[in-house]
């Protein structure tokens, strides 16, 4: 397809809006520049995403990476659960933040705690950032579609106050997502579960894991 990844298209934009704004003041310049430089960097493994992998697979989730095969190209995919997995930024994605129409030429919108739109050439960010959403929300479209689940996962909410809190609830949907999909044969083997009731729970000593 050659579709360039969400991260490379982060990494041209930031470098187009630089270019473009004659007007840019050097702070923001350098900021643009900078933020080019991190998307293009972190185009694999970025931070968010190795603790969201690094959380489920220590908590036993087993999962592919970057399928290109499905749209939108998730970021986890796992196949057991049926589910794909997306890390997000909460700036490109815009977290948070509704994007409205530009009313009268006027352009009112609230940053959010963790999307803030920079106020240098608004409408070039927000039009950017409106198709990334518009973009996610077709990808996941499609994948419903395809009878896949989806999860976003915020950068915001892996900060280290919440990091654990976030992963419990991605293990925690994924488990149950799990039960409802496996119910049906749960209810049709009813005594099978009653022989594994029998046997010991395993020991494991998760200081060494
Ligand atoms: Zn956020």
């Amino acid at each position: 397809m050659g579709k360039s990844s969400k991260r490379q298209r982060h990494a041209k934009a930031a470098i187009k809006q630089e270019q473009s704004g004659a007007c840019i003041s050097s702070a923001e310049s350098e900021q643009a520049r900078r933020s080019a430089n991190m998307a293009a960097i972190r185009s694999k493994d970025t931070k968010p995403e190795m603790i969201v992998r690094r959380g489920l697979w220590k908590r036993g989730f087993r999962y592919r990476l970057n399928h290109k095969r499905l749209p939108g190209h998730p970021d986890l995919v796992l196949k057991k659960y049926r589910t794909c997995i997306f890390v997000n930024g909460c700036f490109w994605h815009g977290h948070n933040v509704a994007l409205p129409q530009i009313d009268n030429g006027q352009l009112t919108i609230d940053n959010s705690a963790c999307c803030k739109i920079p106020k240098t050439n608004r409408e070039f960010w927000v039009a950017k950032i409106r198709r990334n959403k518009e973009r996610d929300k077709e990808e996941q479209k499609k994948l419903a579609a395809m009878g896949w689940h989806c999860i976003t996962v915020w950068e915001c909410e892996l900060k280290p106050s919440k990091r654990e809190e976030t992963l419990e609830s991605i293990a925690f949907t994924l488990n149950h997502i799990w039960l409802q999909d496996h119910q049906a044969k749960v209810v049709s083997y009813p005594k099978r579960e009653e022989e594994d009731m029998q046997m010991p729970m395993a020991a494991e000593d998760i200081e060494k894991v």
